[in-house]
């Protein structure tokens, strides 16, 4: 899978492709995607990126032995964890995981536990899962390069499995990358959430279109606040309470709390140079230090009362009032 195969994302995969040829890549990358949102042809598009000798324009080749076999998912130093039947193994699973991505890559969690014969039931990452990888990751690279882990699911892993996998992603074995991909962030462990990079995924086609939607009202609210414009702000926020569903409007507090992070990771120093959207840089060097904090808890009340029902004009007015005294 190469990027020009995967389809919309544009603004993630140059953040990607950046990331490799700057020699900046964060040791753990944290895709957060809706179900079925592609998170995982764009995992694989970066690791043949990654691995890849024979890159050029920005993507890899897609026809070296190296990319042949990620795309496969047969590369000897990629491991694939994924939530499974108790007592069982990912690596077991490999065939029919192989299967399902040859045949829809953006599988959904639904088709992937139809893929396993898991219908029906609640399959987790047990902590045997995290001892296997700990016995991989202490071998080194069979292909003498990077070792990548791609967890898919880890809000599924019970809480032994959890810290052992903390373990590893706080002091990482030489050129291992992980990448995590999760449908609930907040249900995996802060811990590790936090020392991952996270990426947001829009999913393909329409909604790609309300991911930018979402970065263009989030400009527009910003360049607003930091003119000390708040009419301008209040006008952005009826447009967004004005977006065609409460999940949109969900969606966009979800976006805007990440680029907060960003920004608070931005003026920290710990996000590499050209890792973050330039935007962000620029709104980092302009508020306050304790503005992206403040205004995390903001937008985490916001989307809680969305989800109570409350007027979304009012709502989206108070935040922005909040917002206006806080930057
Ligand atoms: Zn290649």
């Amino acid at each position: 899978m190469t990027f020009a195969q995967v389809q919309g994302n544009q603004e993630v995969k140059q953040a990607l492709i950046g990331m490799v040829d700057a020699g900046r890549v964060p040791h753990a990358i944290l895709f957060h995607e809706d179900d079925g949102g592609g998170a995982f042809p764009l995992v694989l598009a970066f690791l043949q990126y990654l691995y890849c000798k024979h890159r050029s324009d920005g993507d890899s080749c897609g026809q070296c032995p190296s990319c042949g076999k990620i795309a496969k998912l047969i590369h000897p130093d990629v491991h694939f964890v994924f939530p499974t039947a108790s007592g069982v193994l990912s690596e077991q699973y490999m065939e029919p995981l192989r299967r399902l991505v040859a045949e829809h890559p953006s599988f959904s969690e639904a088709e992937l536990l139809e893929a396993l014969g898991l219908e029906g039931k609640i399959p987790m990452i047990a902590v045997a899962e995290s001892r296997r990888l700990l016995e991989k990751l202490s071998l080194s690279a069979l292909e003498g390069g990077y070792r990548a882990v791609v967890i898919y699911l880890p809000e599924r892993m019970n809480a032994e499995a959890a810290n052992r996998l903390l373990k590893m992603i706080e002091e990482p074995p030489q050129q291992t990358q992980f990448l995590l991909i999760s449908h609930q962030v907040e249900k995996v462990l802060v811990t590790i959430s936090s020392r991952c990079q996270r990426i947001r995924i829009q999913p393909a086609g329409q909604a790609a279109e309300a991911g930018f939607a979402e970065a263009g009202l989030l400009d527009e609210l910003m360049t607003a606040l930091l003119g000390k414009d708040l009419l301008g702000a209040l006008e952005v926020s009826e447009r967004i309470a004005s977006l065609p569903s409460r999940e949109c409007a969900k969606a966009f507090c979800i976006f805007a709390a990440d680029r907060l992070r960003q920004m608070f990771l931005c003026q920290q120093g710990v996000q590499g140079l050209g890792t973050c959207a330039p935007e962000v840089e620029r709104w980092a060097g302009k508020c306050r230090k304790t503005f992206p904090r403040q205004a995390l808890e903001v937008l985490d009340r916001a989307v809680t009362l969305i989800g109570r029902n409350v007027n979304l004009k009012i709502l989206f007015a108070d935040m922005t009032d909040r917002l206006f005294l806080l930057i």
